[in-house]
């Protein structure tokens, strides 16, 4: 954030009159020599009165950025393969939404495919494509990919400073101390062209934006860089949580980025917390990390026997309960900071089962294709959360959520946790007109559709948010549902679909020896950590309805064939991450399924139409399916997995 010499006051200013306004289309597609993107004003990050003055700016000239944003990327790109056959080479806000589609992963795919087969022209983006993000969407079994550009590095850098003025606003005394965040760096891949293809996050933590970033008083870490880089999960996770309790005194936060990933290390504590404690009582780091760079880093950390300090975490280590471990072990922290909205709010009560009342804090939304919005009121209870999307991020539009018809409304109500979600059907029809960003309605339900500075032009992120108020004229929005997700327990996000066929596989083994599927259902238990899938299978002998005797082993094979069958996220996570447990089925006593029905119809189903819901939420729907288990059996072996 040098090169655009741009105060902080004069946010709307740049906006209007930014130098790098194209004129040129010819010369915008050789890329620009500005090493900074534009729309992004320069302030110092230490200066949190500058970052909220930044915040109010780009709220309240919601309209105007929009339209720069838009402006600028068509400019930019009018010439790329992708927008010259909609466009011609101009920027017409109207032609552009008129004639460009709105898209999902499989229309823009074989644009991608030619990237990462080492195309270089100018595909979908003037800007050359760096690496490939993937996703934890998937398509056809393997994660998505997403573009990413130099400059794009430093948008997010942008976006992550402006999270540190909202915490100061409504938390004192950060600089006074550390934060032990526990982050992560996953495996990555080439492409056959030879482009790197890995997590979002992982690119970042890789980037010089992360690992040469100046001081920022408000955010030092009690984790090195070297054991945030450590490609070793294990080892890394071993060093953080050491260098977290060895300055347990400075630590005035804890977190991760997600939910699942915190609550992973608290479970590692408890499996480790006796060696991790003998470690700080000799001042020597466990023969095992052997990653020189961990041990280098975690020695000086350590720097001398601790007995005292062992003997205090092991005195609270031993307790009976572990319940508000959390405030004992770092007895200054002020918050968790974990997003704990969407498909992490299953975690919650665990969370503050162990918190011990601490605030837990989602402060971003944010994806592989974009960094989307800010929680602006860090503080709120996690239902209550919004994040107000920042207009100089992306282009935004708003495919709207219709009301649903009757004959979806009981899958809905079995699996809903709030009444509102039971109320939408997703817009499937490609020629519904999209809304903008200042245009959204109060109440309503939207699907998210960006076009980004990196090449994606109208893409559906498939993410269903509603809009709960304005910060200034910026819309703020709930995480409603990611579109099209019926089981998650960390990063993995499993259709019906890809639920569907893996049952179908498994099915095949079970009925080659005379026994039938009848019903099935699912879902995500995350009463203990890891939390795992678990499927309830209703099955019968064909030709009567006898229970069947069960084999254990054929059992256990119908779970590892269900892994298998799940997509590449799913196994990544359950065999490399260990992030998910064994896959479960618990086959239940005949006439199980209609005694859910009878439970759906009356929670207000209509019985005509009526159908199994795949996956079930509601607490009471899976007391009556536990209720009849008659045999559980668990997967015995981690499914496949390698980089793709
Ligand atoms: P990925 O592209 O794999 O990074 O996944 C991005 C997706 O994760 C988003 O599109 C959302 O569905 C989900 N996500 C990210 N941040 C949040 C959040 N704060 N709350 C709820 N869901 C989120």
């Amino acid at each position: 954030m040098r090169a655009c010499p741009i105060s902080c006051t004069a946010v709307k200013q740049q906006f209007s009159t930014c130098s790098r306004k194209p004129k040129d289309v010819n010369q915008m597609t050789r890329g620009n020599p500005c090493q900074l993107p534009g729309m992004l004003p320069n302030y110092d990050p230490n200066d949190s009165e500058a970052g909220m003055k930044i915040l109010e700016d780009l709220t309240e000239n919601v309209e105007q950025i929009q339209q720069r944003v838009l402006e600028e990327i068509i400019t930019r790109n009018a010439r790329t393969d992708y927008l010259k056959g909609f466009l011609d080479g101009q920027f017409d806000k109207q032609v552009f939404k008129k004639t460009v589609p709105v898209v999902n992963y499989e229309d823009i795919k074989p644009y991608i495919e030619r990237i990462a087969n080492g195309d270089s022209s100018n595909i979908i983006s003037a800007e050359p494509i760096i690496e490939l993000l993937t996703s934890s969407g998937t398509s056809g079994g393997q994660p998505k990919m997403m573009p990413s550009t130099a400059e794009d590095l430093h948008r997010k850098t942008f976006f992550y400073n402006l999270l540190v003025p909202v915490m100061n606003k409504y938390v004192d005394g950060l600089d006074e101390g550390k934060a032990m965040y526990l982050l992560f760096v996953k495996p990555e891949t080439k492409t056959p062209s030879g482009l790197m293809a890995r997590p979002v996050l992982t690119s970042y933590y890789k980037s010089n934006n992360f690992k040469n970033r100046p001081f920022n008083r408000f955010n030092v870490y009690t984790s090195p860089d070297e054991t945030i880089l450590c490609s070793d999960s294990k080892q890394s996770m071993y060093c953080q949580l050491l260098c977290g309790l060895v300055q347990r005194q400075e630590v005035l936060r804890v977190g991760a980025v997600f939910a699942s990933a915190f609550l992973r290390a608290i479970k590692f504590l408890e499996h480790n917390w006796k060696e991790l404690c003998s470690n700080i009582r000799t001042g020597h780091v466990s023969d095992w990390i052997t990653d020189p760079g961990c041990r280098k880093v975690v020695s000086l950390v350590l720097n001398k026997p601790k007995p005292e300090l062992a003997d205090l975490i092991e005195h609270e280590c031993n307790s009976k309960s572990w319940e508000g471990i959390i405030k004992k072990l770092w007895p200054r922290t002020k918050y968790i900071e974990v997003i704990v909205t969407g498909s992490m709010a299953q975690y919650v009560s665990t969370l503050e089962y162990y918190s011990g009342g601490l605030p837990l804090v989602s402060t971003m939304y944010a994806s592989s294709e974009c960094y989307f919005g800010i929680n602006f009121k860090p503080l709120s209870k996690p239902w209550d959360v919004s994040y107000t999307l920042i207009p100089n991020m992306a282009y935004f539009e708003f495919l709207p959520v219709k009301k649903k018809n009757e004959d979806g409304a009981q899958y809905v109500q079995c699996n809903g946790v709030c009444k509102e979600n039971c109320m939408e059907k997703e817009t499937e029809k490609e020629d519904v007109e999209t809304v903008e960003l200042v245009d959204v309605k109060l109440g309503q339900y939207y699907e998210l559709v960006v076009t980004t500075f990196t090449g994606l032009y109208r893409y559906r992120v498939g993410d269903i948010l509603m809009v709960t108020g304005f910060h200034n004229k910026a819309p703020q929005f709930r995480f409603v549902h990611r579109r099209n997700v019926v089981l998650s327990i960390d990063t993995d996000k499993t259709s019906e679909e890809d639920l569907l066929k893996a049952v179908t596989k498994a099915k095949v083994i079970v009925e080659s020896l005379g026994i039938l599927l009848i019903e099935y259902t699912s879902y995500a238990d995350t009463s203990s950590i890891p939390g795992h899938y678990v499927l309830f299978w209703e099955i019968t002998s064909k030709g009567n309805n006898h229970l069947p005797v069960l084999d254990h082993k054929i059992m256990e094979q119908c779970c590892s064939t269900v892994e298998e069958s799940l997509d590449s996220v799913y196994r990544r996570c359950r065999r490399k991450d260990n992030s998910i447990g064994p896959l479960e089925i618990r086959v239940v006593q005949h006439g199980t399924f209609d005694a859910l029905m009878d439970f759906c119809v009356s929670q207000g189903s209509s019985v005509n139409q009526y159908k199994t819901p795949r996956c079930i939420k509601s607490g009471e729907a899976i007391n009556i399916l536990d209720s009849r288990v008659v045999a559980r059996f668990f997967s015995q072996k981690a499914p496949f997995w390698e980089p793709v």
